[in-house]
């Protein structure tokens, strides 16, 4: 999980938080000690498919804006 501050991958989980079907870690950054979030979602497999389809199609979009 990369760092939104200065992209770094390594972090410490130091929290994490089971709410419905949904798990929230809190992190600390290893380089900057930026606190920040993660957020896991269980889906099925149909929404999985949907997930990537939106993300392919967004990735498409940026790729034509270039
Ligand atoms: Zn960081």
């Amino acid at each position: 999980m990369e760092c939104p501050y200065c992209e770094s991958n390594q972090s410490n989980v130091i929290d994490s938080r089971k709410v419905e079907m949904n798990v929230f870690r809190t992190r600390i950054c290893k380089k900057c000690g930026s606190k920040f979030y993660t957020e896991e979602v269980v889906i099925t497999e149909e929404e999985a498919r949907f997930y990537m389809a939106e993300i392919k199609r967004k990735y498409r979009e940026e790729r034509k804006r270039l």
